[in-house]
Parts: structure tokens; sequence; C-alpha cells
């Protein structure tokens, strides 16, 4: 059945308002009828079947969601990379779970996103998350600058990685520690410089290599992710 994520606060009782790009969804793109069923989630762990009535839907069951989530969160720190770029990245790490991601700018990001370009990767994750049926969508915060990101995540526990795509830093599979959250930072095409890899080292961030060849910034976060995610469900 089609996956449709609301707000939990168009779900009152039973009663799923829907809005007018979801009634066109619904109705114009997938053909659905009055009487058709599809289901709809909250993004925040909850679904119902839900039944179609005009321009409103009837949650008439609760569904068990089966558990595809990450049993840790995963935070993704990642220094914009140029162009469209980061929908790619938006897509396809939340495919592989991630939990958080943080559109950074670094000292050789050349972009400064407009609000627009947020409210794209916000709704690309929400149409990731109901194609990879997961139960809940990532958050993906404002931009921030990677100073700023450093100081907010130090106050939170997590095992925290830094990609460097020189140097001889171990590679990730063998440092990565999955008892509590993790956060990983990826930087952008010109990736980071001397001192913002030593600041982050200074907030407990272990440089970590993704092998031996130079990955492009909207590919080193899928591989991240890909060893995350199999080192979690690998047993
Ligand atoms: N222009 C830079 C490379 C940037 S690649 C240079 O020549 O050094 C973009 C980002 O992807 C890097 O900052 C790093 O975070 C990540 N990355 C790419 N390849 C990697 C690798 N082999 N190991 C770890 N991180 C890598």
């Amino acid at each position: 059945m089609q996956r449709l994520v609301i707000n939990p606060t168009q779900k009152q009782e039973e009663v799923i308002t829907l809005t007018d790009a979801q009634q066109h969804y619904l109705h114009r793109v997938l053909r659905l009828e009055a009487g058709d069923r599809f289901v709809a989630i909250s993004g925040e762990g909850e679904g119902w079947v839900a039944e179609i009535q005009g321009n409103h839907a009837i949650a008439i069951d609760i569904l068990a969601l089966s558990l595809t989530e990450l049993p840790v969160a995963v935070t993704l720190m990642i220094a914009l990379p140029k162009g469209n770029g980061f929908d790619e990245v938006v897509r396809h790490c939340t495919e592989l779970g991630v939990t958080t991601l943080m559109p950074i700018i670094s000292t050789r990001s050349l972009l400064n996103p407009s609000d627009k370009k947020l409210e794209r990767w916000r709704r690309i994750a929400e149409e990731a998350t109901e194609q990879s049926e997961r139960q809940i969508v990532p958050t993906i915060t404002d931009t921030i600058e990677f100073t700023t990101a450093l100081e907010v995540i130090s106050s939170q526990p997590a095992n925290r990685y830094i990609c460097t795509a020189r140097g001889d830093a171990s590679h990730f599979l063998n440092c990565l520690e999955t008892a509590q959250d993790i956060v990983i930072a990826v930087g952008c095409e010109g990736g980071w410089t001397q001192e913002e890899i030593e600041n982050a080292i200074a907030q407990k961030f272990q440089p970590v290599s993704l092998g031996r060849r130079i990955l492009r910034t909207i590919t080193a976060p899928m591989i991240a992710m890909s060893i995350v995610a199999a080192t979690l469900e690998k047993d």
C-alpha cells in the first residue's frame, strides 16, 4: 500500500485532514478514489491504514510498523556540495537510515542555500522515508557554520568521526563504535582545512578514512552510512 507522511496535527481522532498537495497526489497521481486505502505515517513512529473519503481520510486501523530504524541515532554533518548535490545525499542517506542531516557551511563551501532549498530537502526526506518504509523522517536542520555545529554536537554524548580524504587515518570500519549515537562529518569538494580538522579533534572527533580513493562529497556520506548500517544490522 502507498505510504504518505502526514503531519501529526493533521489527525484529529480518526479523521485525517489532507492538504491540497496530498489530495492531488492521492487522487491525480496515484489515481486513488473514495474507499481506496493508503498508509499514513506520522514520521514520528506511528502508522495507520487510512481510507480515502473525498478530501479527507479516515484512519481505520493502527498499523504495526515493522522495525526499519537503526538502533542508534546517526547524525551526518555535511559541508554543502555544489549545485543540487545535497538532494542526492538527502535521498540516499534517508534510505540508509540517517536520523539527522546537518547542512554545513565550512571554510571552503561555495554555497549558502535559500530557505527554498531547505524545504525541498525536507520534502525529499519525506519521499525517501515513504519509499524506504521507514517510520521516522530524518530531521534536516537549518544550515549551520561548522564551528557552531561542533559546539552544538559536543554537548551530546556520541561517538564522533570526521572523514578525511588524505592522511593516514584508520579506516572507519576499524574505528566505528556503535554502542551509542554516532556523528559523522564530511567535507565539501575543497575538503576540510587543517584548522577545521583540528577543531573537530578538539571536540572529540576521530579522523577516519573511507578507503584509498578520493570520494566526492555526495559519495562519502553514503559510504559512511552504508558502513554504519551494515555494522548495526549484520547479525
Ligand atoms: N579536494 C579534497 C577532497 C575532498 S573530497 C582533497 O583533494 O583532499 C570531499 C570530502 O569527502 C572530504 O572532505 C572527506 O570528508 C570525504 N572523503 C572523500 N574521500 C574520502 C576518503 N577516502 N576517506 C575519508 N573521507 C573521504
